[in-house]
């Protein structure tokens, strides 16, 4: 017989809030804009859709070092390979990374005008192991006209 997996010692895990990091809206961008988060990404995190794919990208990795993974899950293009209809558990999945990880800066290194495509270097470190890594995402349209993020490959493999 297999053993049940133990979930927690005291039952208080089965609840869990989802641990959004603290930051003052006055404080720099954790997208690494050099731009305060509340004229930054926080209006997206609000609500507000993004104007480009930059800016998707951007909030999506602010998104992601401030623990907002809804946000994550809400501009995620349906037909990514990552998207899961059971978004209680992809919440589940994407809580621990974002905990665990620490967002240590973004570079853009390419984002045309017009192009739906952003190519970027990510410093991430994960426990305590560095898990930087470069990708250049693609984004598409929705049909109520917000952008999401479809896919994303290694720059090199293009
Ligand atoms: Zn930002």
């Amino acid at each position: 017989m297999p053993q049940k997996a133990k979930v927690s010692c005291c039952g208080k895990d089965n609840k869990k809030e989802i641990v959004v990091k603290k930051i003052d809206r006055f404080s720099p961008c954790p997208c690494d804009s050099q731009i305060a988060y509340h004229k930054c990404c926080r209006p997206y995190h609000l609500g507000e859709a993004a104007p480009t794919p930059l800016a998707l990208m951007r909030s999506r990795y602010c998104a992601y070092a401030l623990g907002l993974v809804d946000y994550v899950i809400k501009t995620t293009d349906p037909a990514n390979k990552s998207y899961t209809k059971d978004t209680a558990a992809w919440r589940l999945d994407l809580m621990p990374f974002c905990q665990q990880t620490s967002f240590d800066g973004l570079k853009i290194v390419e984002a045309e005008e017009g192009s739906d495509t952003v190519t970027f270097t990510a410093c991430l470190r994960h426990s305590q192991a560095d898990a930087s890594f470069s990708e250049r995402s693609t984004f598409r349209r929705s049909a109520d006209g917000r952008w999401l993020y479809l896919s994303g490959t290694t720059p090199a493999d293009d």
